[in-house]
């Protein structure tokens, strides 16, 4: 079997292979964009062609120059494709990009800010830390048994992320009001050649992080921003923003995918284009998401205590093969869960688990994700190998269901096309 083969039972007809590498992805683009501010070679095959769409001739080289890099959370090209033409998010549409994969926030997050894909930096939602034996969330930074803050167990950002945060030293970014992000930490560390980088500045004190209130307050606070950079002494300088936005995520997460609380977001995210484009000085806006997400309804949802009323017999036996693993809580996502069974019980769990949800899933050794290439295009580090544990369950055939309850009725972290599919929309403000 080739690298490029990946079995219907994975692929399903919903599928969109990880391992095409024809459409950018967020490496792609944090490389890109690293390139261009720092004037550093191209590393990816893919700079000839964002390059030209991110710095076309028409631009503005007598003076400096914002790349804005909007990331909407969740908004999938599925979304986009409902939207008449006459919306700026299709009318500045320019091509497909695509998520990295698992299509799960925290590794498509930390491909941004590091330039590496999963394979390489391990991030896969829920991860388990092969140094400290636990499973932790990144998140929301606690540990996913006991809850306990990662902080109080003396576990850093650089123990977490591991790869280091590789976007140009002056970024700017701008998150929604009450919104961290650790890996922007790593970020802070004083130099590359503090090896491991040892401090970590408190979020509050990141010189270069913007709080920002809504979408539409947001563009007052950015124009300054471009405006100060916008000068002459500047020429043929690009400054790099990093712009995030949660909201189409937690409402698709919630309330379903063509929801008219999602509709609402994506008027806000408009609008937001509209004002941006209006009101900025010398800025490209390059808008993509990290992900798409697809409806799951909770019939589809299955693991060790769901459905509830489970018939005895079958409820024993699920309470036995839970009993072979080392965490009673997954890791990974819900289309894409990584099991660590108890020495000497994987294939016990593997024929038992087949049996009792073959209908539905399909359980993967980490060998074979790293034959596939699923989570990028080099071979998995052995980190990566070890936090994927003894199996990754994935839907069969790519199918809208999920692993592990909860009351979210959509979801991401699978490679249907809902959720690997993003738009890249790039528009240009010449004020
Ligand atoms: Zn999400």
């Amino acid at each position: 079997m080739s690298t490029e083969d990946i079995p219907d039972i994975l692929l399903g007809q919903n599928g969109y292979k990880p391992n095409d590498h024809s459409l950018p992805t967020l490496v792609d683009l944090s490389r890109t964009f690293t390139s261009l501010v720092n004037g550093s070679p191209p590393n990816t095959p893919h700079f000839h062609n964002l390059s030209s769409l991110i710095s076309p001739q028409s631009i503005d080289k007598t003076k400096g120059r914002t790349i804005l890099f909007v990331l909407i959370d969740a908004l999938g090209q599925n979304l986009i494709d409902k939207l008449p033409d006459s919306s700026p998010l299709r009318k500045y549409w320019t091509q497909n990009a695509r998520a990295v994969f698992p299509s799960i926030t925290a590794s498509c997050l930390t491909s941004f800010f590091t330039g590496q894909y999963p394979s390489t930096h391990g991030l896969v939602g829920r991860t388990f830390l092969p140094s400290r034996s636990v499973l932790i969330n990144p998140l929301s930074w606690k540990t996913c048994a006991s809850r306990e803050s990662l902080d109080d167990l003396g576990i850093s950002t650089t123990e977490v992320f591991c790869c280091p945060n590789s976007l140009p030293s002056d970024t700017h970014f701008f998150l929604p009001k009450g919104m961290g992000n650790r890996q922007i930490q790593v970020v802070s560390s004083p130099s590359s050649t503090d090896n491991p980088p040892s401090h970590h500045l408190s979020l509050n004190t990141h010189p270069k992080i913007v709080h920002y209130e809504t979408l539409s307050s947001s563009v007052a606070q950015l124009a300054p921003l471009t405006k100060a950079f916008a000068t002459e002494e500047n020429a043929g300088k690009s400054h790099l923003v990093y712009f995030y936005d949660g909201n189409v995520d937690d409402h698709t997460h919630h309330f379903g995918v063509y929801s008219p609380e999602v509709a609402a977001d994506i008027k806000s995210v408009e609008e937001f284009l509209i004002s941006a484009e209006q009101t900025l000085f010398n800025t490209t806006i390059v808008l993509t998401a990290d992900h798409g997400q697809t409806d799951i309804p909770h019939s589809a949802h299955f693991d060790w205590d769901w459905p509830k009323d489970e018939d005895p017999a079958v409820q024993k036996e699920k309470d036995r093969l839970a009993d072979m693993l080392v965490y009673a809580k997954e890791g990974g996502d819900r289309r894409f869960s990584t099991f660590h069974c108890k020495e000497g019980r994987s294939e016990e769990f593997r024929v038992g688990f087949d049996a009792l949800f073959g209908e539905h899933f399909v359980l993967v050794p980490p060998s074979e994700i790293d034959r596939m290439r699923l989570l990028g295009p080099e071979p998995l580090e052995t980190r990566t190998s070890q936090i994927l544990g003894d199996w990754v369950c994935f839907p069969k055939n790519c199918a809208n269901v999920g692993w592990g309850h909860c009351y979210y009725v959509a979801t991401h972290s699978g490679m249907s096309k809902d959720e690997m599919l993003t738009p890249l929309v790039i528009l240009h403000s010449l004020n």
